[in-house]
């Protein structure tokens, strides 16, 4: 369990008190605190989606990791990382695509080439 699944579910614990207590406010007729409360959790719903996605994520990486670690060549992930997501491709950090140099290969008489051409 990731740290991110544990902000999950207070995140989800926290838009559901909300949710609970904006019913009973409306059903006093105490409209503005049941508006307040729904954006409450409003908020709180939105950023329990974003850490399960987030948990998602570290899982996925942590499988792809030990695929390497095995020896396999896994596609890299969708996005590849992070920061390459969120400076349009231009920078990469911890980045799941397999670099050029890893791909070239060998041919049987010693010239390097890419997996492409060969
Ligand atoms: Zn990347």
């Amino acid at each position: 369990m990731t740290i991110h699944r544990h902000y999950q579910y207070g995140a989800t614990t926290g838009a559901i008190t909300l949710t609970a207590l904006a019913a009973i406010c409306l059903y006093r007729d105490l409209y503005a605190p049941a508006a307040g409360l729904a954006l409450g959790a409003a908020v709180l719903t939105e950023a329990a989606v974003r850490e399960r996605r987030r948990h998602r994520r570290v899982l996925a990486e942590h499988e792809w990791a030990r695929r390497r670690a095995l020896g396999l060549n896994p596609a890299p992930l969708r996005p590849c990382c992070l920061l390459g997501q969120a400076s349009g491709g231009t920078v990469h950090r911890q980045c799941t695509r397999v670099s050029v140099a890893a791909l070239i290969h060998l041919a049987e008489d010693n010239t390097p080439t890419t997996k492409d051409s060969a």
